[in-house]
């Protein structure tokens, strides 16, 4: 029948509900009697299935043949919303990276003019900062001889010289200390402070912790699986659940991307790893966000939807 392909060009209009009555009539008349053009309907429907799912309200009211301005109009406010959401997200996910790249740590590579060391009478120590020292700590360790050794890293950042005072001292209360040393944390020596030397004629070096490399590759690991599979399989169901896993690692990759650069070799773990984690959590609503208004720009951009 010649009315057939008149019937499937209107199809699509139709079931985005953006027919005239008439027009409605004229397409419903001819699927009553037509069962091709019927098939082509319900293959056509079953292709809008995903967005359907994406509230149950709006499936409802999508349902309930609510045609014409009304839906477009939801839809449009739907993507603007989405927009907001996805500008917000982005927005605090940047910040985050940009506070995380202010508060790096610039470890000092050696102890002359950055600290002195003084003995208290109640057998505890104190160290005395100079220039701009914006941060320091320690961490002992039991000496082979039973005492207490402590490696002191000292560390500036841009944050605490905007924002923040200088550090001037740092107690170390520790009892029964046998040796105090200085953390360059860039891979060469330990420095001895104070004390007798733990290791003569040898290097006490502090080792960067690694985690984050890992965690890296794992990640990219993760989002080349995830995103092979949902590719492979994005003609069924499971492929929108598929493609918002493969975000997660996405998500997380980009946060460390952002927050530590290349730089992955961390002297501050729990520091860098948080905010990873943090720039991670606003990123990932944003590529998920991005990517749905993506598709429905693709859907919208159809021939002959409008
Ligand atoms: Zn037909």
């Amino acid at each position: 029948m010649r009315e057939c392909g008149i019937i499937r060009d209107l199809l699509p209009l139709y079931q985005e509900g953006m027919l005239s009555p008439d027009s409605v009539e004229f397409v419903e008349g001819h699927l009553k009697t037509c069962p091709d053009c019927r098939a082509e309907r319900e293959l056509l429907r079953r292709e809008t299935v995903p967005e359907e799912t994406e509230g149950a309200a709006e499936k409802a009211a999508e349902k309930a043949a609510e045609p014409g301005l009304a839906s477009v109009r939801r839809k449009l406010l739907r993507q603007r919303r989405r927009t907001v959401i996805l500008a917000v997200c982005l927005a605090l996910a940047l910040a985050t990276a940009l506070f995380a790249r202010m508060t790096e740590r610039y470890y000092f590579p050696e102890p002359q003019g950055v600290l002195t060391l003084r003995e208290e009478g109640n057998g505890t120590m104190t160290l005395r900062f100079s220039g701009n020292v914006t941060g320091a700590k320690y961490f002992n360790q039991a000496a082979e001889g039973g005492g207490r050794v402590l490696y002191v890293s000292v560390w500036r950042t841009e944050w605490d010289r905007f924002f923040g005072e200088g550090l001037s001292e740092l107690t170390l209360p520790e009892e029964d200390v046998e040796a105090v040393y200085f953390s360059p944390n860039n891979g060469s020596e330990d420095i001895l402070l104070w004390g007798e030397d733990q290791v003569p004629g040898g290097g006490v070096i502090t080792l960067p912790r690694l985690a984050l490399v890992y965690y890296a590759a794992a990640a990219l690991v993760a989002v080349a699986v995830l995103g092979v599979l949902a590719f492979a399989l994005r003609r069924r169901k499971c492929a929108p659940w598929l493609r918002a896993a493969a975000l997660i690692p996405a998500a997380y990759l980009l946060g460390e991307f952002l927050t530590l650069g290349l730089e992955t070799v961390t002297y501050s773990m729990e520091r860098d790893f948080l905010l990873t984690v943090l720039t991670a959590a606003f990123l990932y609503p944003a590529l998920w966000l991005s990517l749905a208004l993506r598709e429905e720009h693709k859907r919208r951009a159809l021939p002959g939807e409008l």
